[in-house]
């Protein structure tokens, strides 16, 4: 069977190094006779895989030391909880920017325990910009500041970040984690699903700063306290072991591209060549402002709703597949992650000529 270029909003294409290799060691994992999957997390051979996962991601991102990395489960929409849950300490007040729906997701999570301030929101244009932001509308007294650091559905991302002064960032980042290089310092915490840019579904990168761990109300439920998972190195309970050890895979795969900043150059690259097209093509167009253009998520219409339908379909009998947009938006999306080579995306950009040549 031939692989597909899978345009898969998440879960998504995964490097075919990792695929493989986690193929060549799926029945004995380093000469164990066993699978990760089968292997006790307590066991020292899977406690130095985790180690190194943390070591290898760490050094792929340049985490400073001051930081804890926790593997979790419950997806990036257990971490709306567990944010305010955790960080909701003083004024129990939480600044937004809503940048779409996963934001959304997240402020009506914060607002169940405590008060929430949408600084700025792009909702007037159905989310096709970062909006900008005021300063002197922030509270100043708030627990956290949270922000979308990309938006997956609509295809929008930001390229600097709010100056919020002694008050947290938090970002999500589910979708464009280890897309580009960033400042984490910048940041009291960066939460991210995997199943777009690191690995399998299941486990949930958070990484924190150590300040903010320790904080949550007396009765927190043991499981939602960043504090557990930290004085447990995530290892309270059962982790999702597989997950991690692809999710390592991945991160080694990064630092043999020759890391983020590599990376990143060619997200950029594999952007351009669709952002290139869509800006001189006649049938399809781009809704997003272009300065705030997503690198890993690309929608995209025509003014048809059955000529949509008509190329995800032609596309999908090329092998260029799950391009259809998000429900709520419609139109196609293509998510380039940094799994899919630049192949697929000249492939899929070929193809979207031809369909135009034969559909004016
Ligand atoms: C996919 C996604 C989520 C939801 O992630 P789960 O792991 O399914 O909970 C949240 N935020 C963003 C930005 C996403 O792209």
């Amino acid at each position: 069977m031939e692989r597909v270029y899978n345009f898969s909003a998440g879960p998504a294409m995964l490097p075919e190094p990792v695929l493989k290799q986690a193929q060549a060691e799926m029945l004995s994992y380093g000469g164990s006779g066993m699978s990760v999957m089968e292997m006790s997390h307590r066991s020292s051979q899977f406690m130095e895989l985790f180690e190194k996962t943390k070591a290898n991601l760490k050094e792929v991102m340049g985490i400073p030391d001051n930081y804890k990395i926790l593997f979790l489960q419950g997806g990036a929409s257990m971490q709306f909880a567990m944010v305010p849950l955790n960080l909701f300490r003083k004024s129990k007040k939480a600044d937004f920017i809503n940048t779409g729906a996963w934001s959304k997701a997240a402020i009506k999570e914060a607002k169940k325990i405590g008060t929430v301030n949408i600084i700025a929101s792009s909702e007037d244009k159905n989310f096709t910009y970062i909006p900008a932001w005021d300063a002197s509308k922030f509270s100043g007294d708030a627990d956290y500041f949270h922000i979308t650091s990309n938006n997956t559905i609509y295809g929008t991302r930001y390229t600097t970040f709010p100056e919020t002064g002694n008050v947290p960032l938090v970002a999500d980042m589910s979708s464009n984690i280890l897309s580009e290089a960033v400042d984490v310092s910048k940041f009291g915490i960066i939460y991210a699903g995997a199943q777009k840019n690191i690995g399998p579904a299941g486990v949930t990168v958070v990484i924190i700063r150590e300040d903010l761990v320790g904080h949550g109300p007396e009765n927190i439920f043991t499981m939602l306290d960043y504090k557990t998972h930290v004085e447990k190195d995530s290892s309270f309970n059962t982790p999702p072991c597989y997950s991690i050890y692809i999710a390592g895979l991945v991160f080694e795969w990064i630092k043999s591209q020759g890391g983020l900043k590599v990376v990143e150059k060619r997200n950029l690259e594999k952007a351009k060549l669709l952002y290139d097209f869509l800006d001189e093509s006649t049938l399809f167009r781009n809704p997003v402002v272009p300065g705030d253009r997503s690198i890993m998520n690309v929608t995209f219409v025509t003014d048809s709703e059955d000529l949509d339908a008509k190329c995800i379909k032609e596309a999908k009998e090329l092998g260029l597949v799950t391009l259809k947009g998000h429900r709520s938006v419609g139109g196609l999306r293509a998510s380039i992650y940094n799994a899919m080579p630049v192949e697929g995306v000249k492939k899929l950009v070929e193809f979207l000529k031809k369909f135009e040549a034969h559909n004016k």
